[in-house]
């Protein structure tokens, strides 16, 4: 018998969605860093075996508080994966609050495929603070099962895995047995510019920024990848900063980017940073459009 299906994994922003991905996929496919809201798009990680097909798909996180059209958009990938899992993982940060009256937990109350809790990052908690907090939420919501994990120190995510394989239903092979993921080498280049943002710039400047990649050309004569690529930001002040005096900022960004690249799809790089402003993008819808913030 083949199983197969589609396994959702839900949580706010920075709770460990994307490294527990990463762990149960096995492959570095989402950007981590300690910054919130790092992934705005919904990623799919596949893992096949002979027998088995998983299709994890993780999701930019439940944005409390929509503050711009943009954090809307990344609502709506949420909501739309409460009605196409065979199976839900509901990630918790050991340390987070829910209010009583969050509008998340009447959604999870109305989930009908398995729900599974994940509680995360136990390696920071003691034995009894996690006690409590499984008792809290076993009275708040019925789960199928709660899987305590640390999904940095790989803990409890094999057992994890081995269960989920056991609860999906039988199907057929949605996508070739080799493949990890639907994004493109493309797709992930972005990803990898957009993290060496967040990493050597400050404040409100990364958040402002979208990485558009213009051209992707593989050189026909040898092992490389020409990349144009365009980084939006709002203000003119913040290109500023991008670009940094004499151009410092932008080359560190460059090298550190091309190097991120080279790593990700194992041929050499050459790649061209430009700056362009564009105001307001968060809020245009035909920017977002633009920056694919749709399903
Ligand atoms: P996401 O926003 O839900 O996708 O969260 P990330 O996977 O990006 O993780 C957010 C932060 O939590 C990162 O700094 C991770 O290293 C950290 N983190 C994730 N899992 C664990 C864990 O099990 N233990 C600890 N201590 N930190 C973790
Ligand atoms: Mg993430």
């Amino acid at each position: 018998m083949h199983r197969s299906g589609f396994v959702n994994i839900i949580g706010r922003p920075n709770v460990g969605k994307s490294t527990l991905m990463n762990a149960l996929v096995g492959e570095r496919m989402s950007i981590i860093t300690h910054k919130p809201q790092t992934t705005r798009h919904r990623l799919i990680g596949i893992l096949s075996d002979d027998d088995t097909q998983i299709v994890f798909s993780d999701t930019p996180g439940i944005v409390r508080d929509p503050t711009y059209k943009m954090h809307e958009a990344m609502n709506k990938f949420v909501n739309s994966t409460f009605e196409d899992s065979d199976v839900m993982l509901f990630v918790l940060d050991v340390h987070e609050t829910y209010a009583e009256e969050d509008p998340v937990i009447e959604r999870l109350k109305r989930v009908t495929a398995p729900l599974f809790l994940v509680v995360n990052k136990i390696d920071t908690v003691s034995d009894e603070e996690l006690q409590t907090v499984i008792e809290t939420w076993k009275a708040k919501i019925e789960f199928t099962e709660i899987f305590p994990i640390s999904a940095l120190k790989q803990k409890g995510t094999e057992n994890l895995l081995q269960v989920i394989k056991n609860t999906l239903p039988e199907g057929p092979e949605y996508y070739p047995k080799d493949q990890l993921t639907d994004r493109s080498e493309r797709f992930f280049t972005a990803e990898i510019i957009r993290e060496k943002i967040l990493l050597l710039y400050r404040d409100e400047v990364p958040y402002s920024c979208e990485v558009i990649i213009e051209t992707f050309k593989e050189d026909p004569k040898r092992p490389l990848i020409r990349i144009s690529a365009t980084v939006y930001c709002m203000r003119e002040t913040q290109k500023f900063i991008l670009v940094g005096k004499n151009g410092a900022a932008i080359k560190q960004l460059g090298i550190e980017a091309r190097k991120g690249i080279e790593a990700f799809v194992g041929k050499q790089v050459h790649l061209e940073l430009h700056i362009k402003v564009k105001e307001n993008w968060r809020d245009d819808e035909r920017m977002l459009k633009y920056f694919g913030y749709e399903e």
